[in-house]
């Protein structure tokens, strides 16, 4: 799950860290008069969404010439000018595909002067199982980029859980950084800070970019992303309040009602499965067959027929779906079970694509039978190979 900058600045506040003073907004009025409460003389304005690169986007609305999502600017004026800008465009940027998104809340904050800008960030690193710090003196910039031309100005390691983080890491980050005296120790205790934070809340993602040395010597955490294990969250009640449904996936939203593993993706198949690995499987097979799923979609080893109905309509109301692959191995999960799902979808919602349903396993003849007799333009398939082949050609011969 993500959350917005400022809500990942107040949680590193919480922690200690150093971050600049700063109020969210909704309207370009709160925005002025949290202009005033800052008190100037430079304040910033930014878009909040979840996604980078707001300071190099551009809002759909306006012009090429127009400012982007992140805007330092001097006067009260200005931050309510651009605050009325901002809210309710669409923002564009590298990481928000050409939809861009639109812009909902803003952070204005207390300005700072910027000396130098770095690179900052925690992950989990499942090659280790630890908890690693990526760090760089190129920041504020693409660090892909960095990662691809100059590899070696990026320092990473990772922290042993069973000791925690120590001050020797705190000095690894001070000399990749190239800091010394005051800056070095701020450095260190920066990263206690993000570690605390980082191991309390469950996040799996930090990301400070840029972390920077301000002209009066002070490191600043000057941009926050931050991402939680979304399995984690039921133990986080002040994580699970933070939540923007607006930012997600509406269809992703609908399916975590009903419990279902869902992500919608760019291809034109929807797919149902039962089972992580036959879903990865099934995605697979679509691909080798020429085309791209539109989602993973794994219902689940005990779904009910209502849950199948759910995640049927979930594929169907995607305008991009120009096909339907079903795909269940029943195991603990009913063949007929889902046939019904199936079937009481269709019957609430209509099928305008082609659909092929693949069943084995437990009472798969109950389940072809059920489809059957129920009148629907059904293509049955007797293997994953054979169900990806239908498929791919009936939506090629619907096309
Ligand atoms: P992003 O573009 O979505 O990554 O948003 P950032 O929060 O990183 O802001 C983009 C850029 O705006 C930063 O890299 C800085 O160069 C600049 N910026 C952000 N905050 C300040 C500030 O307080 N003072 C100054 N001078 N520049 C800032
Ligand atoms: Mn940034």
């Amino acid at each position: 799950m993500n959350i917005h900058e400022y809500q990942a600045k107040a949680i590193l506040k919480e922690y200690g860290a150093p971050v600049s003073r700063g109020i969210p907004v909704f309207t370009a009025e709160e925005a002025e008069k949290a202009a005033h409460e800052l008190g100037g003389p430079v304040w910033v304005v930014k878009s909040q969404i979840h996604a980078g690169g707001r300071g190099k986007g551009k809002f759909k609305e306006l012009g090429a010439e127009a400012k982007g999502g992140v805007r330092v600017v001097k006067s009260v004026e200005d931050v309510k000018s651009s605050a009325a800008e901002m809210l309710g465009n669409t923002l564009v940027t590298e990481q928000t595909g050409e939809g861009g998104k639109q812009v909902n809340r803003l952070y204005i904050e207390e300005g700072a002067a910027i000396e130098k800008e770095f690179y900052l960030s925690m992950l989990i690193d499942r090659e280790t199982s630890r908890v690693a710090f990526v760090v760089s003196t190129e920041g504020g910039m693409n660090i892909e980029e960095v990662a691809h031309d100059t590899p070696e100005k990026i320092i990473t390691f990772s922290v042993d859980p069973a000791t925690g983080v120590q001050p020797h890491h705190g000095r690894t980050v001070a000399r990749a950084l190239n800091l010394s005296g005051d800056l070095a120790k701020q450095a260190g205790a920066l990263v206690n800070q993000l570690y605390a934070a980082f191991t309390d809340k469950d996040m799996a993602l930090l990301e400070i970019n840029p972390l920077v040395v301000t002209k009066d010597n002070e490191l600043k955490v000057l941009d926050a992303k931050v991402s939680f294990d979304s399995n984690s969250i039921y133990r986080h009640a002040d994580v699970a309040a933070l939540r923007d449904e607006t930012e997600e996936d509406a269809k992703e939203i609908e399916a975590s009602k009903y419990d279902l593993n869902y992500i919608a993706l760019d291809g034109s198949i929807g797919c149902m499965v039962n089972g992580a690995g036959l879903a990865m499987a099934t995605m697979d097979i679509i691909k080798q067959y020429g085309m791209e799923p539109a989602n993973f979609l794994d219902v689940g080893g005990g779904a009910t027929t209502e849950k199948v109905t759910a995640a049927f309509k979930i594929i169907t109301a995607d305008p991009v779906v120009k096909g339907i692959l079903v795909n269940i191995f029943g195991g603990i999960m009913k063949c007929d079970v889902i046939a019904q799902g199936v079937i009481q979808a269709v019957k609430d919602v209509g099928l305008q694509v082609p659909l092929v349903v693949r069943l084995e396993g437990t009472n798969v003849e109950a389940g072809k039978k059920l489809i059957g007799e129920s009148g629907l333009n059904v293509i049955a398939a007797d293997d994953l190979d054979d169900a990806a082949q239908k498929i791919v050609k009936a939506v090629k011969e619907a096309a």
